[in-house]
């Protein structure tokens, strides 16, 4: 499953970035995740459950950010958020769009036991 890999490298990055903070001391992942990702929020959250004991992350919560879908209109410059995949300028109607937003699957940020203690 592609998410499984995915997660895979992401419970490494989260290691990574909380060290030399024990993994079982990690509390929440927070996670961006945009529309273009071709990552399923729904098979991310159950990744992270199947995988992330393996990793030592036993006590870790996952919280995924919905990105949304962002555009720049090549023809008047404009920028808008796209919905439900129409992909044309909302003030001009070009077709002509660049996505600058809505592609990502991101790490954003590691809570560790000790900052909630804090
Ligand atoms: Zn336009």
């Amino acid at each position: 499953m592609h998410e499984q890999s995915l997660v895979k490298a992401l419970c490494a990055q989260v290691l990574v970035a909380a060290a030399p903070v024990a993994a079982d001391k990690i509390r929440q992942v927070k996670v961006a995740i945009g529309p273009l990702s071709g990552v399923d929020p729904i098979l991310v959250q159950s990744a992270v459950e199947q995988v992330g004991p393996n990793y030592g992350l036993t006590q870790c919560e996952l919280t995924i950010e919905h990105v949304e879908l962002e555009a720049l209109c090549r023809d008047c410059h404009s920028r808008f958020t796209i919905e439900d995949f129409v992909f044309r300028c909302a003030d001009c109607k070009s077709s002509k769009v660049q996505v600058t937003q809505g592609d990502e699957f991101q790490l954003l940020s590691v809570t560790v036991e000790e900052m909630i203690n804090d």
